[in-house]
């Protein structure tokens, strides 16, 4: 059997609206290259098969209501919570993530389940607004909001649950069928959870995934009738492209360069250690990792030296089910190129390596912790997406540098601003340009299920969490109907009459004027 290796043959086809070249995916561990298995790719007709099979069981499940989706959704969080050591196991042999990273995603997911079985009913409540003039008080406004029938996910690799699933639970809670093609890098993890669905939990035939690149992922696009897109901007465009020759909409969450800020009186301390967790924790494989640091000139040399140090001391490497190890391999070796390409370019143009800086020697795609100082936005580091363990740090001489430098990006997806006072950090957060900001931290707007998250410029269009992240699965259907017995015909029905026409003209001049004496016409 020809086989495409995801490794391999994936980053040209990635984006470009390419075809995986072989009937499979050969999924390798990155932590030394070796294949774990293959996966079936799956044909534009088998994209096809698949959507109409969920499509015809999508009616019934939306008519079993929120209630009924919600017991289905809470057995789901319930094999999870009980398979989360085996969900961590595939996911971390498919990934290179270490242990304590990829032992994150189920218990999320469980509480994603949880937030939107508690408030999702009431997001998509029918709502009766007050009509808004006084000849239609004599209408009953409705508006009910029924699913897409059927939602298209196409996911990243770097967290293979959370990115598939933080979306298709709200959408299948809304009442949509959902079709997921993972990265070609990741598949296992979303296949074992779908396969739980399907045959431990028992699930209604509303849920299923399909394998592939930018040929099964353009299908899906064609097939279906919401997408929701995570990934790079690049791929991000062409998804939206072709959503537009079907005019389907689309929700796209892609990448970033979330700057983080850090005032000359803030608690240097936790500044740091948020900043090596911020840039470091999943190899800097989020796409709202602290890509770029800007410190005042009072305490910039004090700041490097104490991130430096620290970031020395991390444990790099692969831990299985120990707690061994701090960061974790690289999982493409496209993205530890791209990573090893920034460097060198901040390197040539004037930049301090000071710590890691380079590859690790031996099998698998493992980039070294790296620190760099003096970098500024001459280098790709401080303007590209790096997508790996890399912090590049800069001098600013006040904070009005500092938010004009935060603002100098094309993407808006996230920021954090370390200052003495919440007041004081709010007050610098609205004047940043991004979907998101934490004050004094980092990351944990993701985790706050309550507020949205969502990406500003190219970093995305729509938004997860909140009401907005099951909305978005939905369209609103407004129902006007009367409230009481009505005549044979309306004022403004035909024939259009003299003496009709001046009742209605004086009537909206009532209507639209304020004040008695204009309303009046006097
Ligand atoms: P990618 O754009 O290369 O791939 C994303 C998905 O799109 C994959 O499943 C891929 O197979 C599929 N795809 C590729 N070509 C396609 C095509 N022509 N049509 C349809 N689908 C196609 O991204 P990636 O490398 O997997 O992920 C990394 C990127 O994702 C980074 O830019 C990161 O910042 C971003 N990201 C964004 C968020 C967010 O929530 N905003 C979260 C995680 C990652």
């Amino acid at each position: 059997m020809e086989s495409a290796s995801a490794t391999q043959s994936a980053p040209p086809a990635s984006g470009n609206g390419g075809s995986a070249e072989g009937t499979v995916i050969d999924v390798h561990r990155p932590v030394d290259g070796s294949v774990i298995r293959s996966v079936p790719v799956d044909s534009p007709e088998r994209v096809a098969e698949v959507v109409s099979r969920v499509r015809a069981s999508q009616t019934e499940w939306e008519s079993i209501g929120f209630r009924g989706r919600r017991r289905w959704l809470e057995r789901l969080r319930d094999w999870m919570i009980d398979n989360e050591a085996r969900l961590a196991d595939v996911m971390q042999e498919e990934t290179g993530k270490v242990r304590a990273e990829a032992e994150q995603e189920a218990p999320f997911l469980s509480g994603t389940i949880n937030y939107y079985s508690e408030h999702g009913e009431e997001f998509l409540a029918e709502e009766t607004p007050t009509p808004h003039i006084l000849p239609l008080k004599v209408k009953r406004l409705r508006i009910v909001y029924p699913p897409y029938p059927v939602v298209g996910l196409i996911s990243p690799w770097n967290f293979p649950l959370i990115l598939a699933f933080d979306d298709a639970i709200p959408a299948l809670l809304a009442g949509c069928a959902v079709v997921i093609k993972p990265s070609e890098f990741t598949p296992l993890s979303v296949m074992e959870l779908v396969r739980a669905w399907k045959e431990e939990i028992g699930g209604p035939d509303v849920l299923d995934v399909v394998n592939g690149v930018g040929e099964t992922g353009g299908a899906l696009v064609d097939e279906v009738d919401f997408v929701q897109f995570t990934g790079s901007d690049r791929t991000g465009k062409i998804v939206m492209k072709r959503a537009a020759d079907t005019l389907t909409p689309v929700s796209l969450e892609l990448g970033g360069k979330d700057p983080l800020i850090v005032l000359r009186d803030a608690d240097l301390e936790r500044a740091v250690n948020a900043t090596a967790t911020g840039g470091l924790a999943n190899a800097g494989q989020i796409c709202m990792s602290i890509e770029r640091v800007y410190v005042e000139e009072p305490i910039y040399d004090e700041f490097v030296g104490r991130l430096t140090e620290q970031v020395r001391k991390l444990r790099q490497g692969r831990d299985e089910r120990g707690y061994e190890a701090d960061v974790g391999a690289m999982t493409t070796p496209a993205q530890a190129q791209v990573v090893a390409d920034h460097v060198e370019d901040a390197r040539s143009k004037g930049a301090r390596v000071l710590t890691g800086g380079k590859r690790k020697d031996g099998p698998g795609d493992w980039y070294e912790p790296t620190v760099i100082a003096d970098a500024d936005h001459s280098m790709k580091v401080m303007t590209d997406e790096t997508f790996g363990p890399v912090i590049p740090v800069m001098k600013v001489q006040d904070a009005d540098e500092a938010v004009r430098m935060a603002n100098d990006s094309r993407y808006g997806l996230s920021a954090s601003v370390f200052a003495r006072t919440s007041s004081e950090g709010e007050a610098i957060a609205r004047r940043i340009e991004a979907g998101a900001v934490n004050v004094n931290d980092v990351l944990t707007t993701y985790f706050a299920m309550g507020v949205p998250m969502g990406g500003w410029k190219d970093s995305g269009i729509g938004f997860r969490h909140a009401s907005y992240g099951i909305k978005k699965f939905v369209r609103p259907e407004s129902i006007v109907a009367p409230r009481i017995k009505q005549g044979k015909r309306d004022p403004l029905w035909f024939p259009y009459t003299s003496v009709r026409r001046k009742i209605v003209n004086r009537a909206n001049r009532f209507i639209n004027a304020r004040g008695l004496r204009n309303r009046l016409g006097l």
